[in-house]
């Protein structure tokens, strides 16, 4: 039986699963959850396994130039997170400390760094293979994986700040994005089918900010642009995206200058799945206790 959010979430820390930091939407994992991302994490990882896939592991931080390029301002500038540092001298030390133990506003004294926090694990993707150049004829697919940020707090157990992000993205000709994305979709659902979750896939959009906004999201769902794999995790909602399927057409590869020819912008695609997601929609199908879990399921995870 599903629980609301705040029941499901209070069963969690109870159970020492997760462990809550002081604020919304970020939690740490004890070591029964832990095991059960890696198991995921590696799951993920197999299903790419002998198909000559890249596999890239990048940090929580991007570089702010090409963050600042892939339009994620323009359109999610309320999720988005820039890293400040403090660069000042001794005078501005002071000043910093007095106004730490005074009237808290220290953060006034720090300046932008060149970093920003990864929004998706695909976003680091599309420069570096710009400074690469060429790309190969048949097109390039990565296994690129990182935590992510999103400023989304939230009481909803399902939606974090800081969260892992295991992704498969493919660079190249147009018609073979739109068959990545079918051929992963086939996969992944033939994975969640047999970690026996209830699954639907479902047309989605992203949380576009501004005017433009219900354009863009209408636009997304016409054109089939995003998938989603929808779980029941809890009774809060109708359901949480544990996973996506989106074709970015050329809006990548347009910044970057990445072409399959000469001429001709090559289109991307990328399959991304939510680890955190995915392990709490295990522990509300199969139950709080891994050893009570299907033997199918626990050995597709090595659990
Ligand atoms: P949502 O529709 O719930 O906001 P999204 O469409 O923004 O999710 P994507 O950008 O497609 O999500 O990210 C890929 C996957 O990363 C999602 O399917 C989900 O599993 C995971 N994910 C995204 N946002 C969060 C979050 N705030 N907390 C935990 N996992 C997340
Ligand atoms: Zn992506």
């Amino acid at each position: 039986m599903r629980l609301s959010s705040e029941a499901f979430a209070l069963r969690l820390r109870r159970a020492g699963l997760l462990i809550d930091t002081g604020v919304a939407g970020v939690f740490a994992g004890g070591s029964g959850f832990e095991a059960i991302v890696s198991g995921i994490d590696r799951a993920v990882s197999a299903l790419g396994a002998g198909q000559q896939i890249e596999v890239v592991r990048f940090g929580p931080t991007m570089n702010r130039s090409d963050f600042e390029r892939s339009g994620y301002l323009h359109n999610f500038p309320h999720l988005s997170a820039t890293l400040f540092g403090f660069a000042g001298d001794q005078g501005a030390h002071r000043d910093l400390i007095d106004r730490l133990e005074h009237d808290g506003e220290w953060t006034a004294r720090l300046m932008a760094t060149d970093l920003v926090a990864t929004p998706a694990a695909c976003y680091p993707v599309y420069p570096m293979l710009a400074r690469r150049g060429v790309l190969p004829d048949a097109g390039t697919v990565l296994d690129v994986a990182s935590y992510c940020f999103r400023n989304e707090p939230s009481d909803d157990v399902t939606r974090w700040r800081t969260f892992r992000m295991h992704e498969f993205v493919f660079v190249g000709e147009p018609e073979a994005a739109v068959a990545f994305r079918t051929g992963w979709l086939a996969r992944a659902e033939h994975m969640l089918e047999s970690l026996q979750l209830p699954v639907s896939i479902v047309p989605a959009n992203d949380p576009f900010f501004g005017r433009a906004a219900p354009l863009l999201r209408q636009q997304q769902l016409d054109d089939v642009l995003k998938l989603e794999a929808v779980i029941p995790v809890h009774t809060s909602n109708d359901g949480t995206a544990c996973a996506s399927f989106n074709l970015h057409r050329d809006h990548f590869c347009r910044v970057w200058g990445l072409s399959v020819r000469p001429g001709v912008i090559a289109h991307s695609a990328c399959v991304g799945f939510g680890l955190e997601r995915l392990a709490l929609a295990l522990l509300a199908e199969h139950g709080l206790s891994v050893s009570s879990w299907p033997s199918g399921v626990r050995e597709l995870l090595l659990l």
